[in-house]
């Protein structure tokens, strides 16, 4: 080994001690999960859509993380991740309004920024996932697919619903991380992928809220379980230290990972494959809403010069700059 290669090994191990820290960087679903959604629900797509999509299934496995890189680079972005809605009346939250409109006449549209705007602008998403099919232009489709599969993952889960969305209320900070990263990247792998097939949704905005109340039901399962183990388990067996990627972070120890994921009867296993049958369907519903374009038929995909500098650009903010809006885990 020369000189310059132990230099470089010393200090590569001086680095990993020195960066002991608590993981505070933490997405709507982690990326882990959100590709994982993205990719299995190609399978549970009928005989026309699945060669397309299998084609083109790494583009929309990795492009599942692009609105929550967004949200380092555009203003405006962060609160369509997640919706408050207990903020407004509690379960089964029926003072607010599915309608944006009137949602907005009732509480202002600044209220609803404030508080996330995630069932609305998931029909937003959907209306353009609609155009994209009609248009037969493979990016558009791509892309949009990608996305809106990134979007309704998000409000399957729990505490995208709630104001006390990290336990910040309630002394349980780090719990959003807890449920939606840490449990499926622990035991993902051996979760179950047969899904069974995409089905035709028939109200589209009806479906989008239901599995927002869905969600909501779900959060005091989500916290109260927490907070009990926690007086369950000795302080010190809580966390523990994990080695990623030449760092060393603080998380949930595994048995008291496995313990949580035990009393809530594998809920995030659960609500993983809810979105992954979810966003099959809702792909198909499009794609049927659309005319049902033949997919065989399209033009390749190519990614432009310009695809791939804002693509850089992108990743460069996600590294380098703060979420824009609140700083919330979503
Ligand atoms: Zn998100």
């Amino acid at each position: 080994m020369s000189v310059n290669k132990l230099v470089i090994a010393a200090m590569v191990v001086v680095l990993t001690a020195s960066s002991i820290f608590y993981s505070q960087q933490v997405q709507a679903w982690g990326f882990w999960a959100h590709k994982r959604i993205n990719r299995i629900a190609v399978f549970t797509l009928p005989t026309e859509m699945i060669g397309f999509f299998k084609e083109h299934i790494e583009f929309v496995t990795e492009k599942s993380v692009a609105p929550d890189m967004r949200r380092h680079a555009v203003e405006g972005e962060a609160p369509k991740h997640y919706i408050d809605i207990d903020h407004y009346c509690s379960f089964p939250h029926a003072c607010v309004p599915k309608d944006f409109d009137e949602a907005a006449s009732k509480y202002s549209v600044d209220t609803l920024t404030a508080y996330g705007t995630a069932p609305w602008n998931l029909k937003i998403a959907y209306k353009d996932l609609v155009y994209a099919f009609k248009s037969l232009n493979t990016n558009r489709i791509l892309r949009e697919c990608a996305e809106f599969g990134h979007y309704l993952a998000d409000i399957h889960v729990p505490l995208h619903t709630t104001k006390n969305y990290n336990g910040q209320l309630t002394g349980q900070k780090g719990i959003h991380a807890f449920w939606e990263s840490r449990i499926p990247e622990l035991l993902g792998e051996n979760y179950d992928y047969f899904i069974g097939k995409a089905v035709y949704i028939d109200d589209v905005e009806e479906k989008i809220w239901e599995i927002v109340y869905e969600s909501s039901a779900a959060v005091d399962s989500v916290l109260n379980f927490e907070k009990k183990l926690s007086q369950e388990f000795e302080s010190d067996q809580i966390k523990a230290f994990e080695e990623r990627a030449q760092t060393v972070v603080e998380t949930y120890s595994e048995a008291y990972s496995v313990a949580y994921n035990n009393m809530l009867d594998d809920m995030s296993h659960r609500r993983l494959r809810t979105s992954i049958i979810n966003l099959g369907s809702f792909w198909f519903t499009a794609w049927v809403d659309a005319g049902q374009p033949e997919l065989s038929k399209l033009t390749k995909y190519i990614e432009t010069e310009e695809d791939l500098k804002a693509e850089e650009e992108l990743k460069r903010q996600y590294r380098e700059e703060k979420i824009k809006g609140r700083e919330h885990p979503h």
